[in-house]
């Protein structure tokens, strides 16, 4: 795993901008002599909720993966500032062995946050997921949405500023998916996250996010940005607007000019 050198250095153009993460001309070509991403330029102001959508393949992963410190761009500079970075995969990724209390403090235990301030920090994400009573549970004792709700308050135990999402909800049903949204949407609004967020879904994309990025295919580059023009907090009943309608029918739309 690459160590982070560009990522985390704050740059005072980005303060001025209040950017939280900074993509200048960012480049990525893997040694195999892919080229993922051509050229990203993208400011995600702090406090902001941006979307990713785009054909498999176009280097979404790689962009969140780049914001992560996880890759570094082969030219160019990625930078966050911040050093309070949440990630959350599709896969939960949970210790089969530890139960959700135990799973939920790990990433605290991991920075070294010590026993009784991780103790209190689990028990508030816990409630704050909708998971009180299951502190006890062990992961196989738990549905696919109640899996990610303990990922998400696994993530929640580091305090981040920002938060990076990889279609977390993609292996959901659309019911558990409804409603992981609307969870995560309410945990933005509360905790005022930075979030960049991976989707395949249009109408995801649309109810959660301030401006959604349209990818091109390979080398991935940035097709458009559509602001998303609705207030915060959003309902349910949002997804039957017919200005919601139209956003995801303008992003579909772009989407399959690309693909
Ligand atoms: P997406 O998330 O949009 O599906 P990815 O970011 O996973 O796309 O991948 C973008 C491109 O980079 C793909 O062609 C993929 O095969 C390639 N790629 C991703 N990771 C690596 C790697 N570690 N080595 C070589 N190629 C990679």
């Amino acid at each position: 795993m690459d160590l982070i050198d560009t990522v985390l250095d704050v740059d005072a153009t980005s303060l001025m901008k209040n950017s939280q993460i900074t993509f200048d001309k960012a480049v990525k070509r893997f040694p195999t002599g892919t080229t993922a991403l051509d050229g990203i330029d993208l400011d995600v102001r702090r406090g902001e909720f941006v979307a990713v959508v785009g054909p498999s393949g176009c280097g979404k992963s790689t962009l969140l993966r780049m914001a992560a410190g996880l890759d570094r761009c082969t030219s160019g500079s990625v930078c966050v500032a911040t050093y309070s970075v949440g990630f959350i995969f599709q896969e939960p990724t949970l210790m089969p062995w530890r139960n959700v209390q135990g799973n939920i403090e790990l990433s605290a235990e991991l920075g070294g946050v010590d026993k009784n301030t991780r103790r209190e920090r689990a028990i508030a994400a816990i409630d704050a997921v909708g998971l009180t009573g299951f502190a006890d549970q062990l992961p196989s004792a738990l549905s696919g949405g109640m899996k990610m709700r303990v990922s998400l308050a696994r993530a929640l135990t580091s305090l981040p500023e920002v938060l990076l999402l990889d279609e977390p909800f993609g292996a959901l049903d659309e019911m558990t998916r409804y409603d992981m949204q609307a969870l995560l949407h309410r945990l933005c609004n509360e905790k005022k996250f930075t979030a960049m967020f991976i989707t395949h879904s249009v109408s995801e994309a649309v109810f959660l996010a301030d401006r959604v990025v349209v990818m091109t295919p390979r080398p991935g580059r940035i097709h458009s940005v559509v602001d998303i023009e609705f207030d915060r907090p959003r309902t349910e009943s949002l997804r039957f607007d017919r200005v919601f309608t139209e956003y995801v029918a303008q992003i579909s739309t772009s989407l399959r000019g690309v693909a």
